[in-house]
């Protein structure tokens, strides 16, 4: 039988076979990916998505901070963007960056270039393309706090100009077509001092190192907060720290956080989940929703 990269159109960009996403999201779960496309930039991209056929699916990620991968993987193509598209750039106040670049690196360029505002940005571990795809926040402030425009690549390859008033962000969630792909980013801050800014991303490092659990195997704030309230608290109210199935776990040290002890899978995660929103429901009569995107098959 034919393999899917010989149905797929010859692109200058890197495509591999039957990769191990566990390797590649921070639960360190998962089955693989049939194919992993890293296209070598936007035009190779744009060409793969015009070019391909119809009825291969396309998943996008990140680099998985935010992402649980079922046990039997994701069928199809996974298109990561990688260095082709971590390139950021300063105009004055504004940061113009592309969407394989880590938060991280683009809070620190900021900080390089004595632009305030995108602090927040330092301490989320994932890219700028899964930040606008989860309007991804901390410490007051969220990227539609800072968002100027994006462009991102439809589903047959088209490019689209996204301007503010067009992107309908609300709380981790915008209101663009789903198979959207964003590509870059303009980002507004306000010139202010590079010591200041420095000491503010010092002060969130070590504000999340005191309450998260982010040296071990997790994917960030699980639930969504309620309006009004903190997942956190719910699940604690509900007797769930430290609540255990298989190899997965609520963190001890901040209820939002799930972990990977070793070993767990997809599986055991969902049960987890499950069993949480259960519990919260019975206890406080509120439906948990879930922050983290669930991809992939069942085992
Ligand atoms: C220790 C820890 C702390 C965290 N703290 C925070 C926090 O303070 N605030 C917060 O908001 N989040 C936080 N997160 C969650 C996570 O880092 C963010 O949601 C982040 O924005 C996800 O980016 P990613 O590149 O890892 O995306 P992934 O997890 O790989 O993907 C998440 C979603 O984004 C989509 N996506 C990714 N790239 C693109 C693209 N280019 N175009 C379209 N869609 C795309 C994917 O399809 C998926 O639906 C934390 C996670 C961890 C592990």
């Amino acid at each position: 039988m034919q393999s899917l990269i010989g149905k797929l159109p010859r692109v200058r960009g890197q495509y591999r076979e039957n990769v191990e996403l566990s390797r590649v999201n921070w639960f360190n779960i998962g089955g693989p990916a049939e194919v992993v496309f890293k296209p070598a930039d936007v035009e190779d991209l744009r060409f793969f998505l015009k070019e391909k056929a119809e009825n291969i699916p396309v998943t996008v990620i990140g680099v998985g901070s935010n992402l649980l991968v079922r046990d039997a993987g994701i069928t199809g193509v996974v298109i990561r963007l990688g260095r082709g598209f971590a390139a950021i750039e300063a105009k004055g106040e504004e940061i113009i960056a592309e969407a394989g670049a880590l938060d991280a690196n683009v809070a620190a360029f900021a900080a390089e270039k004595n632009v305030s505002g995108l602090e927040f940005l330092s301490g989320i571990p994932g890219t700028i393309g899964g930040a606008l795809a989860m309007n991804a926040g901390a410490y007051g402030t969220e990227i539609s706090n800072v968002f100027i425009s994006a462009e991102a690549v439809d589903g047959h390859g088209g490019k689209h100009e996204i301007p503010a008033e067009k992107i309908g962000f609300s709380y981790r969630k915008n209101s663009i077509p789903k198979d959207w792909i964003f590509i870059s980013t303009r980002l507004k801050g306000k010139l202010g001092d590079k010591e200041k800014i420095l000491d503010r991303m010092r002060e969130i490092a070590k504000s999340r190192e005191e309450t998260q659990p982010i040296r071990t195997r997790t994917s960030g704030s699980t639930f969504k907060n309620p309006p009004g309230m903190k997942a956190w608290e719910l699940v604690e109210k509900s007797g769930c720290r430290g609540l255990k199935i298989g190899g997965a776990q609520v963190s001890e040290k901040h209820c939002n956080f799930f972990i990977n002890n070793g070993g767990a899978t997809a599986h055991d995660m969902e049960e987890l989940f499950a069993e949480v929103q259960k519990r919260v429901l019975e206890k406080t009569g509120i439906s948990l929703e879930l922050e983290i995107k669930i991809v992939g098959k069942y085992a």
